[in-house]
């Protein structure tokens, strides 16, 4: 069954759980054309507002999991459904979990040669069983993109990771996925990173307060300038609380 889609700000959004993540695609796994997987936070949010390209992509996807905590209290706040936190870094890890379990064929697309390498060694160990047909670094030319869907739909894959961060990984799928055989695709940003060890999550405490971002913004101060977006989306999501 499809979870109800309700729109932030005119953007799209899907109310679910985790569970109802992972039950959402598996059923795209069953089904006949490739669907993308994208988180929607904040900041993309107050991309969309002037990007139709990016909210058209969102508006076709098969599943937008509410990855930033600033959406799910932006659709409590204007009643608008009711849905969890489901952070892209910790759908893939589940999806993985029941790939495994299921036979499903993952293929690894992004980060550098060794954060690549290494993030396929720990799912493995992971998750035994865990059947990874393929891995390709994120740092190819535009002319090796054309072999690399060859690889992919010759991997036999199922479910793809595209880790090359935002917006490059949504422009890259939107841009290949029609000539994919896959079934799921999943833009997972930075989680090659986490997964490799070679960039930390936040202390639980932070997680559980829902203050990732902020640990995030603090370890790593470059991403100031593209979290600009949150006091803005803030200041809408309030707006419109205020005029309803
Ligand atoms: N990356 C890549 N190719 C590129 C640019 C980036 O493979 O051309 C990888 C990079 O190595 C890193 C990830 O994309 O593994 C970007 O992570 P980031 O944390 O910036 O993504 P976010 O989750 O913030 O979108």
């Amino acid at each position: 069954m499809k979870p109800r889609r309700i729109e932030i700000l005119g953007v799209p959004t899907d109310c679910v759980d985790m569970s109802q993540a992972v039950a959402r695609v598996e059923t795209m796994i069953e089904g006949s054309r490739g669907e993308a997987v994208i988180a929607v936070n904040p900041e993309k949010v107050m991309k969309a507002q002037n990007d139709p390209f990016l909210l058209n992509q969102l508006r076709g996807a098969g599943l937008l999991i509410p990855d930033g905590i600033g959406v799910v209290l932006a659709a409590r706040l204007l009643r608008l459904g009711r849905m969890s936190q489901v952070p892209g870094s910790e759908l893939m890890p589940a999806i993985c979990e029941r790939a495994a379990r299921k036979g499903y064929r993952i293929f690894l697309f992004g980060g550098s040669v060794e954060v690549n390498q290494r993030a396929g060694e720990v799912l493995r160990a992971r998750y035994p069983g865990l059947q990874i047909v393929g891995q390709q670094h994120g740092y190819l030319k535009e002319e090796e993109m054309g072999e690399l869907v060859q690889q992919i739909n010759a991997s036999g894959a199922e479910i793809l990771f595209v880790a090359l961060g935002s917006p490059k990984q949504e422009l890259w799928m939107a841009r290949y996925l029609p000539q994919l055989s896959i079934k799921v695709c999943q833009g997972v940003g930075g989680t090659f990173d986490v997964l490799s060890g070679r960039v930390k999550r936040a202390p639980a405490l932070f997680r559980k307060m829902h203050l990732e971002w902020f640990y995030r913004l603090a370890s790593q101060p470059r991403r100031l300038i593209r979290q600009t977006a949150l006091p803005k989306f803030a200041w809408l999501i309030l707006r419109e609380k205020i005029v309803r």
